[in-house]
């Protein structure tokens, strides 16, 4: 098993030109002092801009979604080959706000997979349970059925990375325990290895998101499937978003 942690910083529609690049030139200054890998997915309108300031570092850019085509007539849509055009190696897929605001399905999200996956893209599948569904412990079987509609069949762990993000844990200051959280990601390794084998389970990398803190990464990024974390606001806080990085190895 080797599976260098990674800790992604979600943007979401936030940042202008000016603030974004000089989040962007500060992660990148920081990144080096950092042991992990790093990976930023501003907005699309900021994705050429954030390139060039981290450009040279040791920070990945990427995206927060793409359409399955390839190209046409799709207005406002972005396809994968056109976020490669900008510079990316990641796309994140099917994160619970497109699910909610979009009505992204499980097979929506599988065919943006797919087409990640055709552009050369390491797609970041996100997945996770409401609170009503947790609370009727439904939440591992919701998990289970949205990798397994998710999650293309001939994904491999080197293009693939899975995020498990309990909705109710998103920019709501509030996490799952740590036992909750190990046992969430030991399910969803042994999820994926009924599905895609052995080897794709021990390699492909697993993170937690969901209220991601400087305060609380140690404990969350210390268990044993947890490699890493998909950060929404505490990404768009340079210092933040590294300390957090500080806590991975
Ligand atoms: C997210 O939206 O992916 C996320 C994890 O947000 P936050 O860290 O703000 O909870």
């Amino acid at each position: 098993m080797s599976r260098t942690m990674l800790i992604a910083g979600n943007w979401k529609m936030n940042g202008l030109a000016v603030d974004g690049v000089a989040l962007a030139e500060a992660v990148a200054a920081g990144s080096s002092a950092t042991l992990c890998d790093l990976l930023v997915c501003p907005p699309a309108t900021l994705i050429s801009a954030v390139g060039n300031a981290m450009s040279g570092s040791r920070v990945a850019l990427g995206a927060q979604d793409c359409h399955p085509e390839e190209s046409g007539a799709h207005t406002g849509d972005i396809s994968a080959e056109m976020l490669v055009d900008l510079g990316c190696d990641f796309v994140i897929v099917g994160h619970s706000e497109r699910r909610a605001d979009h009505g992204e399905s499980d097979e929506a999200v599988y065919a943006k997979a797919q087409a990640a996956h055709r552009a050369g893209l390491i797609a970041v599948i996100c997945v996770g349970e409401t609170e009503a569904e947790r609370d009727g412990g439904q939440a591992e079987a919701v998990v289970a059925c949205q990798i397994g509609g998710s999650l293309p069949e001939n994904a491999k762990a080197a293009n693939t990375v899975i995020a498990y993000e309990p909705v109710w844990a998103i920019g709501s200051g509030r996490t799952p325990t740590v036992e909750d959280v190990q046992a969430m990601h030991a399910h969803m390794r042994a999820t994926v290895s009924a599905s895609h084998g052995t080897y794709f389970a021990d390699q492909v990398r697993l993170l937690y998101g969901g209220s991601v803190k400087p305060g609380n990464a140690s404990e969350l990024m210390g268990l044993t499937d947890v490699d890493g974390a998909l950060v929404g606001g505490a990404s768009l806080v340079a210092g933040d978003f590294l300390a957090i990085a500080g806590h991975c190895s």
